[in-house]
């Protein structure tokens, strides 16, 4: 699945974070200095907690749970860290959309901060409640969503989850916990966005934590 990114379209309401899936070839721009910009900004460590992961043990609960220690490895690598400082939007700009005020080195910090909008007790740690649910019209294109200041959950559909694979599924929770901090998107071609620009970095490094063993 190399730049093949399996993705989502969202529907903006004002709580609740919907996504489906598409498959899009997407590939992220940095800023060729990214490594000289990051370093002046302090490398930050989060504890990626996997509080719950309601899944039925069996093959799609050991990818999450695969998944989950991925996310852990790639978002405390100095790589991460480079490619979300030095990230390019579609004008070459080094900003995200919808960044609620912040620079790319804000955004970095704010999430390595770890203080979702339900757990703002809990600096430091990535905390992650995952549920699936199966929708009720078997043909839904939506892989899951989020209600940003209601629930601490993200809700998968179980339809998709079954099939995908552990890329697919760091990049998906990494998404959707990026709304629980607050972050919001437009549409679906929001990639600029930093929940978007985000997944899809952890994605890449999915892929290269798989290729290689380690990530930087
Ligand atoms: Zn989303």
């Amino acid at each position: 699945m190399k730049y093949l990114l399996l993705f989502l379209i969202s529907f903006s309401a004002k709580a609740m974070q919907i996504d489906s899936d598409m498959k899009l070839i997407y590939q992220p721009e940095f800023s060729k200095n990214a490594r000289e910009l990051a370093h002046d900004t302090p490398t930050k460590y989060i504890d990626v907690v996997a509080e719950e992961v309601i899944f039925p043990r069996g093959s799609a609960r050991d990818r999450m749970l695969n998944a989950i220690e991925m996310v852990s490895e790639i978002v405390n690598s100095e790589t991460f860290k480079e490619m979300v400082i030095g990230y390019l939007n579609e004008y070459g700009q080094r900003s995200y959309t919808r960044n609620e005020g912040l620079s790319n080195e804000e955004v970095y910090l704010t999430l390595m901060e770890g203080r979702e909008v339900l757990d703002q007790d809990t600096p430091g740690e990535m905390n992650l409640y995952i549920k699936r649910y199966r929708p009720w019209w078997p043909w839904s294109k939506v892989i899951g969503y989020t209600k940003i200041g209601k629930s601490k959950y993200m809700y998968v559909n179980w339809r998709k989850y079954k099939y995908f694979d552990s890329i697919a599924m760091a990049s998906n929770i990494v998404h959707e916990w990026i709304h629980l901090m607050g972050f919001r998107h437009d549409s679906a071609k929001d990639h600029d966005s930093v929940p978007y620009a985000i997944g899809y970095i952890t994605g890449r490094l999915a892929e290269q934590y798989l290729e290689d063993g380690y990530i930087r």
